[in-house]
């Protein structure tokens, strides 16, 4: 996927604030942040969305999930936090490499808009 931007945050070739990487995750600031605390967490491995995502990347979905744990512990989220996945169009989906939304730091309301 050459011109992913995500990707691209991955390989180095656009610059982001890293939080937390591995072999198979990185996670880095949203450029436009939605509450004090707004981290986007990603598979190093190119998915497009949720609904790209198959039985073979069960392992790494669930790994996707203690990963953004671990993120919401380093970032001191101790009174919680929110977990998105924007999936498509009505979801809001802007970026096509799958990831997560890691909101927190302020009370967030519910229902989203
Ligand atoms: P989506 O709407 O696809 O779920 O979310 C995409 C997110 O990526 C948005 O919150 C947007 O601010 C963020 N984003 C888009 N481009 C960049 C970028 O180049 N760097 C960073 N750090 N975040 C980005
Ligand atoms: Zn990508």
């Amino acid at each position: 996927m050459e011109e992913c931007i995500f990707c691209k945050i991955v390989k180095g070739e656009i610059p982001a604030k890293r939080i937390y990487e591995d072999e198979d995750y990185l996670a880095f600031h949203d450029i436009n942040p939605q509450a004090p605390v707004h981290v986007l967490i990603i598979p190093k491995k190119h998915i497009e969305s949720l609904n790209a995502a198959g039985e073979e990347h069960r392992a790494l979905l669930g790994g996707l999930l203690l990963v953004a744990k671990k993120v919401a512990a380093e970032m001191n989220l101790k009174k919680g936090y929110r977990l998105v996945i924007n999936t498509g169009p009505d979801g809001g989906q802007e970026v096509f490499h799958l990831h997560l939304h890691l909101l927190g730091g302020r009370a967030l309301a519910w229902p989203p808009g």
